[in-house]
């Protein structure tokens, strides 16, 4: 069988989504991009449900910025959801430590290390909820009376991670604040075949959505902001405007990666802050509701997925009870974190599904499973967002000549994962292309230069 991902190349979140962060996003310009089919659906129409807690959650004690976080209770203590789990070893920024919170009342089984195929190693709360722990008490706030200083404080202690780049939302606001940004771009841009949680976070929490626009502006001193929603045949996600406000949805259709359409079309010459729409919506839950980020929606989708669908699940679930709820009803050779364009595939069914996680696809088979040698053919090179020579470096690759293949320019990699798509021999290209970045990254540090 064809891996996804071959060892050492598993990379993090935050790696592969580099190049679309406030600072790199100016280079996805080029244009190009890989027309795909979508299989949005049935997930799409499924009706929102939650993964049930089957016994314990492993909440993952990581820092966003890297590391791992001083754990707060023993084994044994009891904790009220919303109460602090763990806390950075040093104050993230003038905010102080950053904190993770418990998703559920209960009482700590343990604290464990653990190998997790997306974040590395990690150290996990285990939590066996109980319901007669009661939650921690939660403080609303007004936003129209509270200061700047209180309002990023606020998302600071929410722990907020952004999906659409894994980040943390203040250090994308702190950025935004020090480049004088003053333009958002909630970003609903599902443009990946299987997922669909984005629009359905438009569709099922809109007025959220607008409330945490309004907060990250407050946030930024800004200006104005965009809803940056996909729009294709097979989904039917067309949002009234009159649902976001003062925000007017611009529906983007066309070839993946979108967002590199969306910034050429509506930021040509500027820079713009763009959020993923869950991260507004539990901007809005911790400034109004005084409720930290403690789960999210994530499509549950893919070949092998008997019951397709939208899921809330809470921060540390098992995987293994995301796939008992939705049935599997085929053999799964792939299970990906993402979507199969530049999700990671795992092989450990006991993980937890971390805060920022948009799909979870499982596959039986992928269209470019069969694998044979580079033809040299091109195609990589003509939908890469990032204009980079992929087929150059492939060529090197192939040779084992890694120093070489690294130095046609994979530290700008997004990982959009368009080349291994588009490759006719079934190479994945995107894999190996991160793979090259983490290579680059790793000399780079090594020799002090950045
Ligand atoms: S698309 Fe595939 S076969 Fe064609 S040049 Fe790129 S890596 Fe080689
Ligand atoms: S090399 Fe592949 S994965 Fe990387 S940016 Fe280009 S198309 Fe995307």
């Amino acid at each position: 069988m064809y891996e996804i991902i071959k060892p050492p190349f598993t990379q993090n979140i935050q790696e592969v989504n580099n190049g679309l962060m406030v600072k790199g996003i100016n280079i996805f310009n080029t244009g190009r991009h890989v027309d795909l089919e979508q299989h949005k659906e049935p997930a799409f129409s499924a009706p929102l449900c939650s993964v049930p807690i089957r016994e314990c959650v492993y909440v993952p004690l990581y820092d966003p910025l890297g590391g791992n976080m001083y754990p707060i209770p023993r084994k044994g203590d009891r904790c009220a959801r919303f109460s602090p789990l763990a806390r950075t070893k040093t104050p993230s920024n003038e905010f102080g430590p950053s904190w993770i919170m418990s998703p559920v009342s209960g009482y700590v089984e343990d604290i464990v290390a653990m190998e997790h195929g997306i974040l590395g190693r990690i150290f996990c709360a285990v939590i066996r909820p109980d319901n007669s722990v009661p939650p921690l008490p939660t403080v609303q706030h007004s936003l129209s009376t509270m200061t700047i200083d209180g309002v990023l404080r606020t998302i600071h202690q929410a722990g907020i991670i952004d999906e659409f780049d894994g980040e943390a939302l203040i250090s994308k606001i702190l950025r935004a604040r020090e480049n004088k940004i003053r333009e958002i771009a909630a970003i609903a841009l599902d443009d990946s075949p299987y997922i669909s949680s984005a629009l359905k976070t438009v569709c099922e929490f809109a007025a959220d959505v607008t409330d945490g626009i309004t907060v990250v502006l407050k946030a930024i001193d800004g200006g104005s902001a965009k809803l940056a929603v996909f729009d294709c045949d097979e989904v039917h996600a067309r949002p009234d405007s009159d649902r976001f406000g003062f925000v007017k949805p611009v529906r983007m259709s066309g070839g993946f990666p979108l967002i590199s359409k969306f910034k050429r079309q509506y930021y040509p010459n500027g820079d713009f802050l763009p959020i993923g729409v869950q991260a507004l919506r539990a901007a809005a839950n911790a400034l109004i509701r005084g409720i930290p980020q403690t789960n999210g929606i994530v499509t549950v989708s893919g070949d092998c997925i008997k019951h397709p669908c939208n899921a809330m699940i809470v921060n540390g679930t098992p995987l293994e009870d995301v796939l008992r709820f939705v049935g599997v009803n085929k053999v799964p050779n792939f299970v990906i974190f993402g979507d199969t364009m530049n999700g990671v595939a795992v092989t450990d069914m006991q993980i937890p599904v971390p805060a920022g996680t948009r799909a979870i696809t499982v596959m039986h088979s992928l269209s470019y499973q069969k694998k044979t040698a580079c033809t040299r053919c091109g195609k990589c090179v003509t939908v890469c967002p990032m204009g980079l020579p992929v087929y150059l470096a492939m060529r090197y690759y192939e040779n084992g000549d890694v120093g070489q293949a690294a130095s046609f320019g994979a530290e700008q990699c997004s990982g959009c994962g368009a080349c291994s798509a588009v490759c006719p021999s079934g190479i994945e290209t995107a894999d190996i292309m991160r793979g090259l970045k983490k290579y680059k990254r790793s000399l780079n540090n090594n020799t002090g230069k950045i």
